[in-house]
């Protein structure tokens, strides 16, 4: 027995060996890598960071480069890309907002530095692998950290944004936009401002317009299809009854979620992240149903306006977001002509009528 089991224990116990080995080698690897990136912070785990994933056309200003290509195709394309990779590209619709929040992860970081609960920014683009060193030039001239590229080749994103658990993707491409919100991802299609605006370099603003945005469009259905005064009755009959979600709500509550962070660190004057609800809604008729709807969510907003069908471009310049969310296209491009970022979210019936009309 002993000379059947020593002749067994041989061949088990090199692969306990190799097995030590290969795990010392693993621990040596890490340890290597831990020191390698002790200058950079390591991104966060899908699962425990927000992610927000940005085309290079909502970071970056690529207006002439996508002139190029519509004119003279791909190949023409690739090449000035190419030949202009050491030109470093202009900011995009979604460049300071990227900008506020690798802020917001900078004073999370200071705050709790093993956490990992922060902004995770994906650049999602179909861009060809040739003009990523472009974009990868640009990234590192402003010092943004964006570790994680899909470079998708034309491909569908939703996948890759689906895998990354994205929580919100901005895109200049209202198809690609369209597909996302329709497979639940929050999602809102990119226009550059009409004017160069200073925003906050130490708060992050983010404006999120009420129906069909954060809440659903069930209201707005009512108002769209039997008007004004049985939208006031109806929303005063159900002023306790809470709206349900719309495809923005989970983003507010993803920043309600950071800002209890800082609240928990005694820094709830100093936070670096607002939110605001601008609404065409008044407050007197139907903005009681809006507040307990958000009370019933556990959600906070620091700022509402009810403009009671005032234009939201005046009010918003006051804030300065550096990023507007709404579902009417004439509310983005009234926005938009006084100098706000404004988002696209493409959801609900407003969509139809649009349309139609
Ligand atoms: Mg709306």
């Amino acid at each position: 027995m002993s000379g059947s089991g020593s002749e067994e224990s041989q061949p088990s116990q090199a692969a306990e060996d190799g097995q030590q080995e290969a795990e010392r080698d693993w621990a040596a690897a890490k340890a290597f890598y831990d020191n390698q990136v002790t200058q950079r912070v390591r991104p966060p785990k899908p699962q425990n960071a927000i992610t927000v994933a940005v085309s290079s056309r909502a970071l970056f200003n690529l207006v002439e480069e996508q002139r190029i290509y519509e004119e003279q195709g791909l190949e023409k394309y690739v090449e000035y890309q190419q030949n202009n990779e050491n030109v470093i590209l202009k900011p995009g619709p979604a460049f300071y907002f990227v900008k506020a929040l690798e802020r917001v992860n900078a004073r999370l970081l200071e705050l709790y530095p093993d956490d990992e609960e922060r902004f995770d920014i994906v650049l999602m683009t179909n861009n060809h692998a040739q003009v990523g060193v472009r974009l990868i030039n640009s990234i590192n001239h402003y010092g943004l950290t964006i570790e994680r590229f899909c470079m998708t080749g034309g491909e569908s994103p939703i996948g890759y944004l689906t895998a990354y658990l994205t929580n919100l993707y901005l895109s200049a491409d209202c198809d690609k936009v369209q597909e996302a919100i329709k497979a639940g991802i929050a999602s809102a299609t990119m226009f550059t401002a009409n004017k160069d605006v200073v925003y906050s370099d130490t708060q992050l603003r983010v404006a999120f317009d009420g129906d069909a945005v954060i809440f659903s469009d069930e209201s707005e259905q009512i108002f769209k299809e039997q008007g004004l005064d049985r939208f006031f009755e109806h929303e005063q009959l159900n002023e306790n009854k809470p709206l349900a979600q719309g495809p923005l709500k989970g983003f507010l509550e993803d920043l309600g979620k950071l800002q209890k962070k800082f609240y928990a660190k005694n820094e709830r004057l100093n936070c670096p992240i607002r939110t605001y609800l601008v609404t065409a809604r008044s407050a007197a008729s139907s903005g009681a149903r809006v507040l307990k709807t958000l009370r019933s969510w556990g959600l906070e907003i620091d700022e509402a306006l009810f403009l009671a069908g005032a234009p939201k471009g005046p009010v918003l310049v006051k804030i300065r977001p550096h990023i507007f969310f709404d579902d009417q296209m004439f509310h983005i491009e009234g926005a938009q002509k006084l100098g706000t970022i404004a988002a696209h979210v493409p959801y609900g019936i407003a969509q139809k009528h649009q349309k139609s009309t």
